[in-house]
């Protein structure tokens, strides 16, 4: 029998609801099948932590975390934390320590979730954003001078690596193809980014040669958005950089009905590393610590999580569940417009995994 090692970071607010619920449905999973199992390590970094040490995560942080198959990650935000820190103290930290550099946001209208987009069926909506997660806009180069008087000045440069670009171009031509439509949107704004998004788009013109019977496209980031929502079924795969990528997912993941359903993961496609994988939505101090967290994101990433693994029955078999759940409205969370609790969802799904509905 296999044991996957899994390191769980709660972090924030309701990152601590939601991680635990995460490994209540692996552990559920583990007890259903006698091929795998989990053994978890708990690190408690984040806002507390921060507070107590003056840093996000310690110096080590990387090494304790280095041998595991994965992450399971929750949300880094305080409120009394500039989100700068805790978003570069943590996440960015374990993201680009471990060279994941390609984030996959899937988005699809769940089975009885009902998505703004009233005209659209739940078949037109099913992408699969790809975002660039390791250089970019976010590239972290850039300075600022003269603080505080008259001529200060301040940049952030969007740097692209032509190894960075390929990589992900490459990993999404690969992904799209993997997918039933073989169809690829590759995001740009060469109009008006003269440089480093004239390159992006000759490298996946080239990219796509190797390719041949993947369907491509581009399509100006503005665009992009209108598209999303006049044209859903235009749309399969999209790759984006970072920045872009990050502003359409927020948006793919209102379309689909909300922010506390929607999963990605952040991967090392060469699996050097661990892969982490979290919920999109944040800290959400308003609800934590209530019990009124919808646990569906964090599932959702546990099931890309199994799938990362190769786990790909029990990542087939925890998507069934949690569709079955979503599918009752007796079981939405109030961001859903329902009234049931973390524990109630969280424990739906576990009894469906287990077969007793
Ligand atoms: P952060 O600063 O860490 O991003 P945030 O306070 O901006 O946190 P988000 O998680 O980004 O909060 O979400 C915005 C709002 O959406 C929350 O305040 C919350 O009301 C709602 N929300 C987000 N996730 C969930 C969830 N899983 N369940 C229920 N409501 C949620
Ligand atoms: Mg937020």
């Amino acid at each position: 029998m296999k044991t996957y090692s899994i390191a769980t970071i709660p972090g924030d607010g309701i990152g601590k609801e939601v991680v635990p619920a995460g490994q209540q449905v692996l552990e559920a999973l583990a007890a259903s099948s006698n091929r795998f199992g989990f053994a978890f390590e708990n690190f408690d970094w984040g806002g507390d932590y921060y507070r107590a040490h003056g840093v996000m995560m310690p110096a080590d942080g990387l090494d304790a975390l280095r041998g595991k198959d994965a992450i399971l990650f929750g949300s880094a935000g305080d409120p009394a934390i500039p989100d700068h820190i805790t978003l570069w103290g943590l996440r960015l930290k374990i993201c680009q320590g471990f060279d994941q550099y390609a984030n996959v946001r899937p988005t699809r209208i769940l089975p009885g979730i009902d998505g703004p987009l009233k005209r659209c069926k739940s078949e037109d909506l099913n992408w699969v954003i790809v975002r660039e997660n390791s250089e970019g806009e976010y590239s972290g180069v850039g300075g600022r001078v003269h603080q505080g008087h008259p001529i200060e000045a301040a940049t952030d440069v969007t740097m692209m690596t032509r190894v960075g670009v390929e990589r992900i171009m490459r990993f999404a031509f690969k992904l799209a193809q993997s997918r039933p439509r073989k169809l690829l949107t590759v995001v740009t704004k060469s109009n008006a980014q003269r440089h480093a998004m004239v390159m992006w788009d000759e490298i996946a013109l080239q990219v796509s040669k190797e390719f041949p019977d993947v369907t491509w496209d581009k399509e100006i980031v503005d665009a992009c958005t209108a598209r999303m929502v006049n044209r859903p079924a235009t749309l399969d795969t999209l790759v984006a950089t970072n920045l872009h990528a990050d502003i359409l997912s927020d948006l793919a993941a209102a379309l689909a009905g909300s922010l506390g359903i929607a999963p990605t993961g952040n991967i090392d496609p060469e699996h050097r590393y661990p892969s982490m994988f979290e919920p999109i939505h944040g800290s959400a101090f308003d609800i934590m610590g209530k019990g009124l967290a919808n646990p569906v994101g964090t599932f959702w990433s546990v099931v890309m999580m199994l799938e990362h693994l190769g786990e790909l029955d029990a990542a087939k078999r925890l998507m069934q569940a949690i569709e079955s759940v979503t599918a009752n409205p007796a079981l939405h969370t109030g961001d859903l417009g329902g009234k049931a609790t973390t524990a109630q969802v969280t424990q739906a799904v576990c009894q469906q995994l287990a077969g007793n509905t």
